[in-house]
């Protein structure tokens, strides 16, 4: 078992490490079309679900991705981590958390004994949102039953979410994370844990103790989940 002041050190250590990037200027809104077509990711298994994001077109995101973002980890993993979409190093790579704040995440679940092949890593929306704005409600509905799918089909003791579009589209509300955050939420279920975006801990260090807590509290319910 690792020394909670261990984890809280090499928390720490890795934090102030590299810089964040603004987000670009918020569009004004606009509806994403779902094609009548589209299959219902509900009952589709793992290579059934990929091959249907790959191809997906269900919002104007398609248009202007390089390619989809599906998710990365361990498919029966205890952790499910899930944020907000892919960045520009994430939209070019294929995989989620590999820029900046990517590293920060990794050395959050380094600090708390879990590593990324550990754990099962997706985002709210699957493609990138130009110059990295919000994604639009349409666009995180049009995805939604992707990211349930991935949900039920890992079936995690616990998730984490990380930021507020994720916390807000999991949990159908548009509290601020700052409420959200340090408790237990129920998602069908499966406890859930709300924390700040590693992305805006790069730029706000002092709130890192809090998602140290958060983490622990994860970590303590994953394991309730699993006695
Ligand atoms: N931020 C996210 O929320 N997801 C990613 O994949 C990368 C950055």
């Amino acid at each position: 078992m690792i020394h909670p002041e261990h984890q809280r050190r090499a928390y720490l250590q890795a934090m102030g490490i590299d810089v964040w990037l603004p987000r670009g200027e918020p569009e004004p809104e606009e509806a994403a079309t779902v094609a009548d077509d589209v299959a219902v990711a509900e009952d589709l298994d793992w290579d059934e679900l990929r091959q249907c994001v790959v191809v997906c077109t269900r919002c104007e995101l398609a248009q202007s991705r390089i390619q989809t973002v599906f998710g990365v980890g361990n498919q029966n993993a205890d952790w499910m981590i899930i944020g907000e979409a892919p960045g520009a190093e994430e939209d070019r790579r294929g995989e989620p958390f590999v820029g900046r704040a990517g590293k920060m995440l990794d050395e959050m679940l380094r600090a708390i004994g879990q590593s990324r092949d550990a754990v099962f890593i997706a985002n709210t929306l699957k493609c990138r949102p130009p110059n990295n704005r919000d994604p639009k409600p349409a666009e995180a509905s049009a995805c939604r039953d992707y990211l349930e799918r991935q949900i039920a089909l890992v079936h995690p003791k616990v998730i984490l979410a990380v930021g507020k579009i994720a916390a807000q589209n999991l949990l159908g509300c548009d509290d601020p994370v700052g409420h959200m955050r340090g408790q237990r939420h129920d998602l069908n279920g499966i406890p859930l844990v709300v924390t700040y975006h590693p992305a805006y801990l790069l730029r706000s260090p002092s709130q890192k103790s809090k998602s140290w807590s958060d983490l622990c509290l994860a970590n303590r319910l994953s394991k309730e989940s699993a006695a």
